[in-house]
């Protein structure tokens, strides 16, 4: 293998994207090779035990590491501007690594209330079997996250725009309550994807994904990626996926790096399309509120435009009719899917409170704000003049 022909100097996101990280085998393929190996070949024993030893560099076992791996962690590394990344098998094996290797028993952690279904059971249900206390706050309220904090808080978790009713979460304000406390703060960045938010510069200490969203983009494979400072993904982090071993299979690597070539062009068209159909949803009769970052109507519109550079792939809107009317509008979508998935080439539509937070209680889903009339629009690829007459068809047979 030999390292990156690019050059030093520093090449701006849709370049990085395109070239970062690229690693070529002696055959100098142009395509980046998927190395569907489990183990390496040493040349002898004393290469074996310096491998072994980190004397010397080089690939030891795919459960924590891999040449295809490495070539799209390196890429999202230099997308995201982070000193590194790990690449884990899902989105939640980022999330639950992330947070074993920041706590330990007698710890406690704090995460806005508004939360990935499978990342609040983290929260409440999973992290209190190992001994750390966990806090849920409105994480909107500033003074919560400031009375939420203990002297044993070690970790902060928030998603901004939240899923699904795409609450704006102040990440710099949160950020610096969160290291007063002396603890770090984790952002899962996956509704903002990495080209609309650099969570970074806000005062992040970890940026966590399910690449399975936007950076496949294509609804094919699950995948997800950890970044932070060389001095967290080479201590706390590779130990964790090392020994535990959630890790990203080579050929799901590979899709995800050729996704990230493609990504700027796919979020760029998928945000356009998304803030159209937002607006044109916004003029349809039936549906009582349109949540999307950045519309005017959107209670953080302001913050939105501070912390984000786009409104974002998903739109959340509120039928006036309930669940009947939901159901309607879902079942009467043509070029739309039914599906709990996002950030797909193709549009998808969810209704919440009967999928993705079923589990939760009413009272629960209430004060997330996830009524029996909202849906989740993923914004898709499709012609956005066709998406919007399938949304308009929608509210028409919504209205019953
Ligand atoms: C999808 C998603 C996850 C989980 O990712 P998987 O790849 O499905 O495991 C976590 N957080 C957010 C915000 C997500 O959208």
């Amino acid at each position: 293998m030999s390292a990156s022909d690019t050059p030093a100097r520093k090449l701006r996101p849709a370049t990085r994207l395109v070239h970062g990280g690229a690693m070529r085998s002696q055959f100098g393929e142009t395509s980046e090779a998927m190395f569907l190996t489990q183990g390496f070949v040493y040349d002898s024993a004393e290469a074996a035990e310096a491998r072994f030893k980190n004397l010397e560099p080089g690939f030891v076992y795919s459960r924590f590491s891999n040449p295809t791996v490495a070539m799209f962690e390196e890429r999202m590394a230099l997308l995201e501007g982070a000193e590194a990344a790990r690449a884990t098998a899902s989105g939640m094996a980022a999330v639950t690594a992330a947070m074993m290797s920041l706590l330990r028993a007698g710890d406690h952690a704090v995460a806005a209330r508004a939360l990935f279904g499978s990342c609040l059971y983290i929260m409440e249900e999973w992290l209190p079997r190992f001994g750390v206390e966990t806090t849920l706050v409105d994480g909107t309220d500033l003074d919560a996250w400031r009375a939420a904090m203990r002297p044993n808080t070690k970790v902060c978790l928030i998603e901004s725009p939240t899923n699904p009713q795409l609450e704006i979460l102040d990440i710099a304000a949160i950020a610096e309550i969160t290291h007063r406390a002396g603890a770090k703060l984790v952002v899962d960045n996956v509704f903002a994807t990495p080209l609309l938010q650099q969570p970074f510069d806000l005062g992040a200490d970890l940026v966590v994904y399910s690449t399975t969203k936007h950076i496949d983009g294509q609804g094919r494979c699950l995948g997800g990626c950890i970044l932070a400072s060389k001095e967290i993904i080479d201590g706390s982090v590779h130990n964790v996926l090392r020994q535990t071993g959630p890790s990203l299979s080579p050929f799901n690597a590979w899709v995800m790096l050729k996704g990230l070539e493609t990504l700027p062009l796919r979020v760029g068209q998928q945000n356009a399309n998304a803030a159209r159909v937002a607006d044109a949803l916004a003029a349809l009769p039936g549906v009582a509120r349109v949540l999307y970052p950045f519309r005017d109507d959107h209670p953080q519109a302001a913050l939105a435009r501070r912390q984000m550079s786009g409104g974002g792939t998903v739109v959340a809107l509120e039928l006036a009719g309930g669940k009947a009317a939901a159901f309607r509008f879902a079942n009467a979508l043509q070029v739309v899917k039914i599906s709990n998935n996002l950030g797909d080439a193709k549009s998808l539509v969810t209704h919440p409170a009967t999928t993705t937070h079923q589990r939760l209680t009413p009272e629960a889903r209430a004060k997330m704000g996830i009524s029996e009339g909202l849906l989740r629009l993923s914004v898709g690829l499709e012609d956005a003049d066709d998406l919007i007459e399938d949304v308009t068809i929608a509210a028409k047979a919504a209205r019953g």
